[in-house]
């Protein structure tokens, strides 16, 4: 599979102009900054510089380097500045663009948390709103599939996702929603402000007793507060 990477179609390009290698890598950080600007801005963190892109006839892969020079541990909220100078990559796929599959290759910095108390000597920055810590989707793509799932069922959504080149299975898809569900059912059940309550039943599947459900609504909003196996 014949892979392109935009650094060296570019600079192939300008040195062929005879720009010098300087004038060339000066051109190169301000096409990238652009790049961001344009196609990610508002959807990556700030603190990441886009390196390079490579594209092939499946995929297109955006390679990030992160500049922060502080992090919060995740695990006790303290902001630290001492870095480990050791990192973590991992694919983020993405929104598929053109018919390929979109993925982000981030290099996340490690700092070590300074507060005794914590349980974690170190910590990988986060990528707050863009991709969570283990994930190989980036928040925005899981929020498309589970768009496209509520339109038409799972399967369907997993094959209009392949037609459009991204790489995703039923299954993932499914794990979403119920995610999703789970959040809104749990923001539902924290308002103090239902004044009428329903109570329905549902069967989860068609003529097995077993999978009934009871359903408690807000009556007046008709959002769903909570479901409990069994009737
Ligand atoms: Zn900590």
């Amino acid at each position: 599979m014949c892979t392109k990477d935009w650094y060296g179609i570019f600079s192939t390009a300008l040195h062929k102009e005879c720009f010098t290698q300087g004038e060339i890598q000066q051109i190169y950080k301000i096409e990238m900054e652009a790049r961001t600007f344009f196609d990610f801005g508002g959807i990556v963190p700030d603190f990441l510089i886009l390196q390079n892109i490579e594209r092939d006839s499946k995929k297109i892969r955006y390679y990030w380097d992160s500049r922060s020079s502080e992090a919060m541990c995740p695990f006790c909220g303290m902001m630290s500045n001492k870095e480990c100078k050791d990192y973590f990559d991992k694919p983020l796929q993405d929104i598929p663009q053109g018919g390929l599959a979109v993925y982000h290759v981030v290099r996340r910095k490690k700092y070590f948390c300074e507060n005794l108390n914590c349980p974690h000597t170190r910590f990988v920055e986060r990528l707050d709103g863009f991709g969570e810590e283990t994930a190989r989707k980036t928040i925005r793509f899981k929020k498309y599939c589970v768009e496209r799932a509520l339109e038409n069922g799972c399967k369907p959504a997993e094959d209009a996702l392949k037609r459009d080149g991204a790489l995703v299975s039923n299954d993932s898809i499914a794990r979403y929603l119920k995610v999703e569900s789970a959040k809104q059912i749990e923001s539902n059940l924290k308002r103090n402000d239902v004044r009428v309550l329903a109570i329905d039943d549902i069967n989860l599947r068609k003529g097995d007793k077993s999978t009934g459900c009871t359903v408690l609504i807000d009556e007046e909003t008709h959002r769903v507060l909570l479901i409990i196996r069994g009737t």
